[in-house]
């Protein structure tokens, strides 16, 4: 969020938004966990969400303990493969190709950090990659609140990842087999014809024959040239101790668009009614419980204090008190827009690769499944005969992580974006109930990337089938453009 804050994305979202100028905070103002409090005390926000946001505590830092390996500069060695970012996407690579035998050099700014980001994800999602151990709290099911009258029970358990045991399992393998770490910023990158020179803020500078960039939303290395225009998810969460909720603590909330909460205030109604967001809740206990308030995409993206603004009336009318919170949560995904330049000398992976599934902003599961299809394709082609160096190399990597097929998903992910971005709460509420009315092969394999495009028509037709007539006009009303936009990008979209 951070990083992400720093970049370009901040201009676009940081705009006042959807007509709501007069509640957007001063630029700049979420940036950071030390500003929250003073979010909390600003004007933007009602006295209640400053109350609650008084309970924020200062940032901690969490470091894993390990005795990192270090690079070592003095040497001048050209290194296989330089993995720029060490978030769950690059210490994958970093862990894979090092397997192999390939060296490695992993630059973060904090390698030690533990992951910042709550990651939630369906349990047969990481059973199918053997990290069942790196759960730390998994739900028979889930539910999906449609109305006040309409709930969906979700027969698919999830799963709340450990991000210090996932990490800490990464790390270990990455030490044990070698990795070299640096712990610096990356600035700037230099191609020679069989290896490039990667700059450090500090000064180091270090050789490598591939160079991957896992930078998530920074997106520091990999190249551009479409207008970035992406929808924004944002959400704010807390994770804190209450003195009760009214959850099922066997079933974690997928999405809550309830909008009771919101009778007495009727401007909050109105603006919730055009672009809705949902409470999504893990809850660990009766007393402890993670709550996130969600625009699930948005373009532009909705303005934190508004999230905030509602997710405060929300637990108030939940009747959710809150006594303490471990930790927040300032949630900013870009979604969907184009894929980077395909092929290009840096290979990318995770957030900066454009791997965000666009209709619904998750990608943890999916990248770590697309790891050893970057790290073979590098290890393949990087191997003992070296048959292959920089742009040659480097295509036939991205040529592996964006296969045709997986091109054509993602656009239909897209047009599924597209489509999302133009429904007001009614909408969005008949979507969902035929969504997970749906036979749970379509939906688990729509959310978990699993569908191709055949299936994804049929997907697209069984979804029509099972709407009511009125969002079977909605859907051809607002899909109508989209859907010709797919079209053209999937003629466009080559081998
Ligand atoms: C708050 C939040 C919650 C999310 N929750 C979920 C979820 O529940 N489920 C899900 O599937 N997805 C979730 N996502 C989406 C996505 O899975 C995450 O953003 C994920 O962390 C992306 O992984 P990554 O490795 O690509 O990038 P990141 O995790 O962002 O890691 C990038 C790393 O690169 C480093 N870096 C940046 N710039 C440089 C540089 N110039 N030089 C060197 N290093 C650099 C950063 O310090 C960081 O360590 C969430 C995203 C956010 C922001």
């Amino acid at each position: 969020m951070d990083t992400l804050l720093k970049t370009h994305n901040k201009l676009e979202f940081l705009h006042p938004l959807h007509g709501f100028a007069n509640k957007v905070s001063a630029s700049g103002s979420f940036g950071s966990k030390s500003v929250h409090i003073k979010l909390g005390k600003s004007v933007c926000v009602n006295s209640s969400s400053s109350t609650l946001l008084e309970l924020v505590p200062e940032t901690k830092k969490e470091n894993l303990e390990f005795e990192l390996p270090m690079y070592d500069p003095s040497m001048g060695l050209v290194v296989d493969l330089a993995v720029v970012g060490g978030g769950p996407a690059g210490l994958a690579v970093a862990q894979q190709v090092s397997e192999a035998g390939l060296s490695v050099c992993s630059i973060d700014p904090s390698p030690k950090l533990i992951w910042p980001n709550n990651y939630g994800v369906w349990v047969d999602e990481f059973e199918a990659m053997d990290l069942l151990d790196c759960l730390d709290t998994t739900w028979s099911g889930a539910m999906v609140f449609i109305d006040e009258k309409t709930t969906k029970d979700l027969d698919r358990p999830y799963g709340r990842v450990n991000r210090k045991q996932l990490k800490s399992k990464m790390m270990q393998k990455c030490i044990s087999n070698g990795v070299k770490f640096h712990q610096a910023k990356v600035v700037k990158v230099i191609h020679e014809e069989s290896k490039s020179l990667l700059i450090c803020n500090d000064g180091v500078t270090i050789q490598a024959a591939v160079v991957l960039d896992a930078t998530g939303f920074s997106r520091c290395l990999v190249q551009y040239d479409k207008p970035y225009n992406p929808g924004y998810q944002v959400a704010y969460g807390i994770l804190a101790e209450v003195e009760e909720h009214p959850f099922d603590v066997n079933k974690m909330v997928f999405m809550d668009w309830r909008d009771s909460h919101l009778n007495n205030n009727k401007e909050l109604k109105e603006r919730n009614s055009k672009i809705p967001t949902f409470l999504y809740a893990m809850p660990f206990s009766s007393k402890r419980i993670f709550l996130e308030e969600t625009s699930l995409v948005a373009r532009p993206g909705v303005p934190m204090d508004d999230i905030k603004e509602r997710m405060v009336t929300r637990l108030s009318h939940l009747g959710i008190k809150v006594k303490s919170i471990e930790e927040d949560e300032h949630c900013v995904i870009p979604m969907g827009g184009p894929l980077p330049v395909l092929p290009q000398r840096v290979v990318g992976i995770g957030g900066t690769a454009g791997m965000v599934h666009p209709s619904t902003g998750y990608m943890v599961a999916r990248t770590l499944a697309a790891a050893p299809i970057v790290a073979n394709a590098i290890v393949q082609y990087l191997g003992s005969d070296r048959s292959l160096l920089g742009s040659e190399l480097s295509s036939e990597v991205w040529k592996d992580l964006w296969p045709i097929e997986r091109r054509r998903q993602r656009e239909f992910f897209c047009f599924g974006m597209d489509i999302l971005l133009k429904l007001d709460l009614q909408a969005t509420r008949r979507f969902f109930n035929a969504f997970f009315d749906l036979e749970p092969r379509y939906w688990h394999g729509f959310l978990s990337s699993r569908l191709f495009l055949p299936d994804l028509i049929l997907f697209g037709l069984s979804l029509f089938a099972h709407a009511d007539n009125t969002s079977r006009i909605e859907i051809m009303a607002k899909g109508t453009v989209p859907l010709v936009k797919m079209i053209n990008n999937l003629v466009q979209n080559k081998e």
